[in-house]
C-alpha cells in the first residue's frame, strides 16, 4: 500500500485537472488519475475542443461560399481530410501537453490507469504494467459521462457516435443525425459544410429541447434550407446495417418513409460514469442515471469524498467542470466561503447561427409561473451584423419587470458564443438593465446588440422606433 496522499483525483477532464491544479496550488499534496493516454477529458480530446476545431473550418467553407454577397466568387474548396483531422490532432495535442507540463511543474502525480474504489480511503488503479493502491484522505470524483448508445443499434462503424464522427474518416454522401441536440446539429454543420446530405431526426418536436423556441428560429431556417431534411416528433425505429448502406425506418405521426444513409451519429445524450468507479465500495451513492449527488460544496454522502462536472447531472458543460473543480479543491484545503452557487451557466450551441443562453430562459420562466419581461433587439438593427451579411440574429434580455435586474439572456446569431458572457457576468453582478445599457460598448459591434437590448428594457433604443412616449 502506498503512502496517504492528501488528495486523489479520479478523472482529468476539465473538473479533473482544475480541482488537482488547485489543490497543488493551496497546498495540498495530489495524485490526478486518468485512465487515458492524455489529459483534458472528453473536452480536450473528444469534445470541445475537437468540435470547435473543425466547426472553424466548417464556418470557414460556408463563409467562402456566401461571400459572392461581396462579389467575391471562391472555387469550389478542395478538402485534404487527413490534413483537417491533423490540424485537429496538433490543436488537442497542443492544449493536453500543456496540461501534462503545468500538471509536473505543480509536483502532482499523474497515475495512468483505470481507478476503483476499493474503501472509503483508497483507490486501486489499474494498468497495463500493474495495479497499485492509493490510500487518500480526500478525493475529488471526475470521471465524467459517456455517449449513450441505442439498444438494438447494429455494431457497425458506419453507425458513431460523437467520438467516431469527429475521427473523420470520411465524408459520407448521406448522414443521418440521430437526435437533434447541441452535439448532434454541431456535428452536422460540419458534415453539411465538408459536402454531406444531412438529414437530421429528433424525437422532441423541437430541436435542441430545452432551447427557447424564438433562438431557434433563424437556426432552423438557415438549416432547413442547407440540409436534406429535418424530422421533428419522428425516432428511429428500426437501423440495419446492409451492404448497401444504413436502411432506416421511423415512428412518429409525420414519419417519414424508410432511408438509406451512408453513416449515421447517434447523439441522443449522455450518461454520468458513477455505475463503473466501485462507488458502493466507499459507501458512495449513485441514482440510477449514473449521478452522483453532492451539495453546494460538492460533497458526496461521505464527508471526505467530493463530486463534479458531468458526474454530478447536467448541465453537462466543460465550465460548470472546471468551476466545481475549483470549488471542492478549496472547500477540502478548508476555505469557508467555497460553495457552488453561480447563478448562472451559460449554454451555447456552436451550429451557424450560434445560441447562446444564460440564466432563467422564457420556458422555464412560464413552466415556473415567474414574472418577466422582455426586451429583443433583431438583429437587421445592428450595423455591424449588417456589415457581416448575417442579420439573422437577435438578442433577447429577460428582467425581473419591477426591478429590471437582469435574470437571463438569450442570443442567436454569428458569434452569439462570445456575447453571452457579458450577460452572465451581469446576472452574477446583480447588474439591472440600466447597467447594462449604460456602458459604453464599442461602435460597430455585436456586442452593441446586448446593450440596445438592455435600452429596450428601458424602454428607448436609439437605433430602433418602439413608439409612444418613453421614460
Ligand atoms: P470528462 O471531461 O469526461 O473527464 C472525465 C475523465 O475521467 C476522462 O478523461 C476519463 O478518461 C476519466 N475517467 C473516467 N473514469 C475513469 C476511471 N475509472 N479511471 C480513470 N479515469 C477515468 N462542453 C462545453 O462546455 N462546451 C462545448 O463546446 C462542448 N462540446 C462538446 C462536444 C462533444 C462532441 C462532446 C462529447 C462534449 C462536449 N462538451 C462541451 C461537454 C464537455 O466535454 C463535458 O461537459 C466536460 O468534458 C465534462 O468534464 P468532466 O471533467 O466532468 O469529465
Amino acid at each position: 500500500m502506498s503512502e496517504p496522499i492528501d488528495l486523489v483525483v479520479l478523472g482529468a477532464g476539465p473538473g479533473g485537472y482544475t480541482a488537482a491544479f488547485r489543490a497543488a496550488d493551496l497546498g495540498l499534496r495530489v495524485a490526478l488519475v486518468e485512465r487515458d493516454a492524455t489529459l483534458g477529458g472528453t473536452c480536450l480530446n473528444i469534445g470541445c475542443i475537437p468540435s470547435k476545431t473543425l466547426l472553424h473550418a466548417a464556418k470557414l467553407i460556408t463563409d467562402a461560399q456566401e461571400a459572392t454577397r461581396f462579389g467575391i466568387t471562391f472555387e469550389r474548396p478542395r478538402i485534404d481530410l487527413a490534413a483537417l483531422r491533423d490540424a485537429t490532432a496538433e490543436v488537442v495535442g497542443t492544449l493536453t501537453t500543456g496540461l501534462a507540463s503545468l500538471a509536473a511543474s505543480r509536483k502532482i502525480e499523474v497515475v495512468h490507469g483505470v481507478g476503483t474504489f476499493t474503501s472509503p480511503t483508497t483507490l486501486r488503479v489499474d494498468a497495463a504494467q500493474g495495479s497499485r493502491e492509493l490510500t487518500f484522505a480526500h478525493a475529488i470524483i471526475a470521471a465524467g459521462s459517456r455517449p449513450v448508445m441505442l439498444p438494438g443499434f447494429p455494431d457497425d462503424p458506419r453507425v458513431m457516435d460523437s467520438t467516431g464522427a469527429l475521427a473523420l474518416s470520411e465524408v459520407p454522401e448521406r448522414l443521418l443525425v440521430i437526435g437533434g441536440g447541441i452535439i448532434g446539429l454541431e456535428m452536422a454543420t460540419v458534415y453539411d459544410a465538408l459536402g454531406s446530405r444531412v438529414t437530421v431526426v429528433e424525437m422532441a418536436d423541437q430541436l435542441i429541447p430545452g432551447c427557447d423556441r424564438d433562438l431557434l428560429a433563424p437556426l432552423q431556417r438557415r438549416i432547413r434550407a442547407r440540409y436534406e431534411a429535418i424530422h421533428l416528433g419522428t425516432r428511429v425505429a428500426d437501423l440495419s446495417a446492409r451492404d448497401d448502406g444504413l436502411h432506416v425506418s421511423y415512428d412518429g405521426a409525420n414519419a417519414p418513409g424508410p432511408a438509406v444513409f451512408d453513416r449515421a451519429l447517434v447523439a441522443v445524450g449522455r450518461r454520468a460514469n458513477g455505475d463503473r468507479i466501485g462507488a458502493e465500495a466507499a459507501g458512495i451513492r449513485v441514482d440510477e442515471r449514473g449521478v452522483i449527488a453532492v451539495d453546494e460544496r460538492l460533497t458526496t454522502n461521505v464527508a471526505h469524498i467530493h463530486a463534479i462536472g458531468d458526474i454530478t447531472g447536467n448541465p453537462m458543460l466543460a465550465h460548470r467542470a472546471s468551476h466545481q473543480g475549483a470549488v471542492a479543491a478549496e472547500a477540502i484545503a478548508g476555505i469557508a466561503g467555497a460553495t457552488f452557487d453561480a447563478r448562472s451557466i451559460p449554454a451555447v450551441a456552436y451550429t451557424d447561427p450560434e445560441i447562446a443562453w444564460t440564466g432563467l430562459t422564457t420556458t422555464e420562466a412560464a413552466a415556473r409561473e415567474i414574472p418577466i419581461e422582455t426586451a429583443t433587439i433583431p438583429w437587421a438593427a445592428s450595423g455591424r451584423a449588417l456589415s457581416m451579411g448575417r442579420t439573422d440574429g437577435r438578442t433577447t434580455l429577460i428582467v425581473e419587470p419591477e426591478t429590471h435586474r437582469v435574470l437571463g439572456a438569450g442570443i442567436v446569431g454569428t458569434g452569439a458564443g462570445e456575447l453571452i458572457g457579458e450577460v452572465a457576468h451581469a446576472i452574477e453582478m446583480g447588474a439591472d438593465a440600466q447597467d447594462l445599457s449604460l456602458s459604453v460598448h464599442p461602435h460597430p459591434t455585436l456586442s452593441e446588440t446586448v446593450m440596445l437590448a438592455a435600452q429596450a428594457a428601458e424602454g428607448t433604443v436609439t437605433d430602433l422606433y418602439l413608439g409612444g412616449r418613453r421614460r
